[in-house]
């Protein structure tokens, strides 16, 4: 089955009790039995619940897995794979890293005992000085939030496989449509499902994909043991959005791509990071790991000022001011004072987060009133 048709067919069958087409909101904590153990396959919805198994079967087939797991959140799903960890594991992480990431592994999980190592991954020679005999787990997001670099998952899957480490990979900004880690070696596909997967900013969600069995049952016990569960109603509109993915990632591409070269070309603009750019540094490895380049463009204004940045976010009238991303809608953050306030400044600094950064997800409106936004609010 091609990709266009497993989002709309993947892993799904018509309701059994009545056939219906798309799977029913099976909104219950509970099943009959009719005596004891005596059940249809669902005893209570922490461990197993029909919508969100419909919603699982779709993610792991848009990923090219045999096995999804869909969480509350994005962050629940990445505690789900650092709870594969114990005391005195170490991981190795991208330095690019969605804010909300890079607090749980600091504040959270540092306190377990878990020692993180933060490095720049777009040369992936400088991994492997990083590993030691407790590294367990390599966290990478590709294309990184919000500078956009791309960071070579083939190359990478290597080094894991050669240190017997698991490879995790922040799927949410290329979604499947664009880039598959499984089919490159990752061991771990995570989501926020609040973003592309689901499509519309109406639900939060997370989602794990793997292949191996072993992994997967693992992840399920942890699911289960922990209960980080996402609810029936959420899974029947991430399911619903995953239909329309494929046609909403292509307009999402072609207008990322307008909204990047009108950037580049504007006078006041001092930079622009959009993987689709023949001069990005890792140009060619996204030219070889995705199929596209994606509907989110980060740049920076002339003089790095603060204060010119919060105005123009604040003069944009199509673009929504708001975190999150990958809604159908065009968003914009100032990622400074917005989704990596919780970085230090020299921190985020160092990664170039700079006071004038400016990140768009670009929706899917007609193209000629994202640019005449643009073009208004730029000053
Ligand atoms: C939003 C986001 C997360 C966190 O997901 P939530 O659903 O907000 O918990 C993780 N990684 C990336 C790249 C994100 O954009």
């Amino acid at each position: 089955m091609k990709f266009n048709t497993k989002t709309i067919h993947g892993g799904q069958q018509h309701d059994p009790a009545y056939g219906s087409v798309v799977p029913p909101i099976y909104q219950t904590s509970t099943y009959a039995q009719s005596t004891p153990g005596g059940h249809k396959g669902y005893e209570y919805s922490r461990t197993h619940n029909p919508t969100r198994n419909a919603l699982e079967s779709a993610l792991a087939s848009i990923e090219n897995g045999n096995y999804g797991l869909a969480f509350g959140s994005g962050l629940s799903a990445i505690d789900a794979v650092l709870k594969l960890l114990k005391p005195g594991d170490e991981v190795v992480s991208t330095n690019d890293l969605y804010g909300g990431t890079y607090r749980l592994f600091t504040k959270i999980y540092e306190d377990f005992g878990i020692k993180f190592h933060f490095i720049g991954m777009e040369n992936s020679n400088k991994i492997e000085a990083y590993i030691t005999p407790d590294t367990k787990l390599i966290w990478v997001e590709t294309p990184t939030n919000p500078m956009m670099n791309i960071i070579d998952i083939v190359a990478i899957s290597k080094i894991a496989k050669k240190h017997n480490v698991l490879l995790a990979v922040d799927n949410t900004f290329a979604t499947p449509y664009l880039q598959r880690p499984l089919d490159l070696g990752a061991d771990i596909v995570m989501h926020s499902a609040t973003k592309y997967l689901g499509g519309h900013s109406d639900v939060v969600m997370g989602a794990l994909i793997v292949e191996n069995k072993d992994l997967a049952e693992r992840l399920y016990f942890i699911q289960n043991a922990s209960g980080a569960i996402c609810g029936p109603q959420d899974s029947f509109l991430v399911l619903r959005g995953i239909k329309t993915l494929h046609i909403r990632m292509q307009r999402h591409c072609e207008n990322g791509r307008v909204v990047a070269e009108y950037l580049s070309n504007h006078p006041k603009i001092e930079n622009v990071y959009w993987p689709g750019f023949k001069n990005h540094p890792n140009h060619h490895i996204a030219v070889s790991q995705m199929d596209d380049f994606g509907g989110m463009v980060s740049f920076t204004t002339k003089g790095n000022n603060y204060d010119k940045a919060i105005k123009i976010v604040e003069n944009l009238k199509i673009f929504t001011l708001a975190e999150s991303l990958g809604g159908v809608e065009s968003l914009a953050g100032h990622p400074a004072s917005m989704t990596h306030a919780s970085i230090p400044k020299e921190e985020r600094e160092k990664t170039g987060v700079v006071d004038s950064l400016i990140r768009l997800s670009v929706g899917i409106e007609d193209i000629d009133d994202l640019i005449a936004d643009l073009k208004q609010a730029i000053i």
